[in-house]
């Protein structure tokens, strides 16, 4: 018998799971436990540029429409020339962890960015996903503008 036949394992270098980026997720923390403050600003958002840099923003709450904290890290980013955004997540104040994006601020960040990856909350702990998978059959902007 030829023991030197490789026997089948599990591959255990193999990620279970798509791991989010920690730091992004701390940097958005940060800002949610030290910067959030009342009603107007309860959550905040943290971008991974293409860069390697960290963009970081609070939402700007009011009752005609303001901006999630997705959104201000949009602007935020431009405003310091990041264009290219790679991944995004959310954290609430008061200690709620990751936040997964609302349906308005999913279609903006796949029309701005499809190739991103997007921080979610799930039961057994944030993941990350691509920004694609939350809105399947979607509407694509491009696809509409001449
Ligand atoms: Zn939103």
């Amino acid at each position: 018998m030829d023991t030197s036949e490789p026997r089948h394992e599990p591959d255990h270098d193999e990620p279970l799971r798509d791991e989010p980026d920690h730091e992004l997720i701390e940097a958005a923390a940060a800002v949610a436990r030290t910067r959030a403050r009342g009603d107007r600003h309860t959550m905040a958002a943290a971008a991974r540029a293409a860069d390697g840099r960290i963009i970081t923003g609070l939402n700007a709450y009011h009752f005609t429409g303001g901006p999630c904290a997705e959104l201000v890290v949009l602007g935020a980013a431009a405003a310091q020339g990041a264009y290219e955004l790679t991944t995004m997540v959310a954290v609430g104040d008061r200690d709620r962890g990751v936040v997964s994006p609302c349906g308005r601020c999913r279609q903006v960040l796949l029309d701005y960015f499809p190739g991103m990856r997007v921080i979610v909350a799930a039961a057994d702990g944030p993941r990350a996903v691509a920004v694609g998978d939350l809105l399947p059959e979607s509407y694509v902007w491009e696809d509409h503008a001449d």
